[in-house]
C-alpha cells in the first residue's frame, strides 16, 4: 500500500499535467473522541480501508468534540498517545493531528479544509458509527462538508440501521459491541477490559491511572 502512495507521489511529480482525478489518493478519516480507544474504531478503520481499497485510514483524535459530552474527557495529549499504541503495527494506519493542533471545538468542516489545502491529491472518506450517522443533520456546514468529503458509514450494535438524507456510502463491519463509554464504566469498576482494548492501551491506562474515579465517566 505503502508503494502505491510513493508510486503517486512521485507521478504527481513528474507529471504535472495529469488530470487530478487520475492521481487522487484514497483515504480513509476515522475522528473520535477516543476516550479512550477501542478494537470496534480498529476494526471499522480496517474493515472499510480493505473493502473500499483505502491507501490508508487516518486516525483523528479531536480536541473539543462540538457535541457537549456528559462527562469531560481526560487530557489531550493522553488520548493522543493512545490512539498512537492503538494504531501501532498496522501500516495502513496512520496518526492525523490536525484537530488537535488547531484546538477548539473541533468542527469536521474547518478540519477538512485545512486537511485539503496541505493534501490536495487526497480523497477522504470520511469513516462514521450508525450513531454518528443518525446526527450527521446537526453537523456545522454539513451541506458544504458533504461536498469535501465522502461518508462511509458503519454498522453499530445497539443502533438501528440508519436512513440518511446525506448521500452516505454503507460498509458492513463485524458486530463489536464496544464502547469508550461502556469502557470507562468497567475501568471504574476494576473490570476486566482485556481483549476489548489494545494490550498497549490497556497497559497506558493502568500505568497512569486513568478513568479509575467514577465521577468522571
Ligand atoms: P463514546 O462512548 O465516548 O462516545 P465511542 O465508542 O463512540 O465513545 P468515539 O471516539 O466517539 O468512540 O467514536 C469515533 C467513531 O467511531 C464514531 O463515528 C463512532 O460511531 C465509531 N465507533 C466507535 N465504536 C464503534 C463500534 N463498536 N462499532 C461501530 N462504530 C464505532
Ligand atoms: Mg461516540
Amino acid at each position: 500500500m505503502q508503494q502505491t502512495v510513493t508510486t503517486l507521489e512521485v507521478e504527481a511529480q513528474v507529471q504535472p499535467e495529469m488530470e487530478i482525478e487520475s492521481r487522487r489518493v484514497r483515504v480513509g478519516l476515522l475522528g473520535g473522541t477516543f476516550n479512550p480507544p477501542h478494537l470496534g474504531h480498529l476494526v471499522i478503520g480496517e474493515q472499510v480501508a480493505r473493502q473500499l481499497g483505502l491507501e490508508k485510514v487516518y486516525f483523528m483524535p479531536n480536541a473539543i468534540p462540538p457535541h457537549v459530552d456528559r462527562k469531560e474527557a481526560i487530557a489531550t495529549v493522553d488520548r493522543v498517545k493512545m490512539v498512537q499504541a492503538a494504531i501501532q503495527g498496522n501500516s495502513l494506519f496512520e496518526l492525523e493531528l490536525a484537530e488537535v493542533e488547531r484546538g477548539g471545538v473541533s468542527y469536521a468542516y474547518d478540519t477538512l479544509l485545512t486537511l485539503l489545502q496541505k493534501h490536495p491529491d487526497y480523497e477522504y472518506y470520511f469513516i462514521i458509527g450508525a450513531d454518528e450517522v443518525a446526527y450527521l443533520s446537526t453537523w456545522y456546514r454539513v451541506d458544504e462538508l458533504m461536498r469535501l468529503t465522502h461518508f462511509v458509514g458503519v454498522n453499530r450494535p445497539g443502533v438501528p440501521a440508519p436512513k440518511s438524507e446525506f448521500s452516505i456510502q454503507f460498509v458492513t463491519v463485524p458486530d463489536l459491541d464496544i464502547s469508550s463509554t461502556n469502557l470507562r464504566q468497567r475501568i471504574a469498576h476494576h473490570e476486566s477490559v482485556r481483549y476489548l482494548v489494545p494490550d498497549l492501551v490497556a497497559a497506558y491506562i493502568f500505568e497512569r491511572g486513568l478513568y479509575q474515579d467514577d465521577d468522571r465517566n
